[in-house]
């Protein structure tokens, strides 16, 4: 059974998010999409708000589960037994960044492989914090993310 593993914060989820679900879940038998706790950073949604925004607009497709974790990805990929980590390139800025995390998780655990995806070119400039900064101004997200969570971002606004 291949089981991969696609972390991110998710907050919100986006049509880019998205896009790299529909596409790695069709590389493996179980793609588990899993929302970072992260206490640095004061996020929009709770990380129950995001695990159920996902389950939502992730509920078209068969083999996806949806997990939150604290701590160290690696811990995380063991838990759920994944040997592949997904994270998507939108940009060379985000390559640096990503390049030393790759190799810090396989450093830490040779077992476990990280494959990048490039962005879908409709999505490219497409971020959570784009979405927010159009959102607090009322502005039209509708491009941006599924009708599902359009409400929810507003609402947060208001
Ligand atoms: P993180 O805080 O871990 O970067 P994000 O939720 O912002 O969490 O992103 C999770 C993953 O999704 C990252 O690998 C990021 O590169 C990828 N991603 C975000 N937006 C897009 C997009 N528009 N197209 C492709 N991948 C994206």
């Amino acid at each position: 059974m291949r089981r991969a593993i696609y972390p991110g914060s998710f907050d919100p989820a986006t049509f880019g998010h998205m896009d790299m679900i529909e596409r790695s879940s069709r590389m493996v038998d179980e793609l588990v999409v899993a929302v970072l706790n992260n206490s640095a950073k004061i996020p929009l949604f709770s990380v129950e708000e995001r695990v159920s925004m996902l389950e939502e607009i992730t509920g078209h497709l068969p083999n996806i589960k949806i997990t939150s974790f604290q701590g160290l990805l690696i811990d995380h990929a063991r838990e759920v037994g994944a040997s592949i980590v997904i994270r998507g390139l939108r940009a060379v800025t985000d390559f640096e960044y990503e390049l030393q995390i790759a190799q810090t998780n396989r450093t830490i655990d040779s077992g476990i492989d990280t494959v990048f995806l490039t962005t879908s070119l409709e999505y490219a400039y497409l971020s959570s914090t784009i979405v927010k900064e159009v959102a607090s101004y009322g502005g039209d997200i509708s491009k941006f993310v599924p009708k599902q969570l359009m409400d929810k971002i507003y609402a947060k606004y208001r």
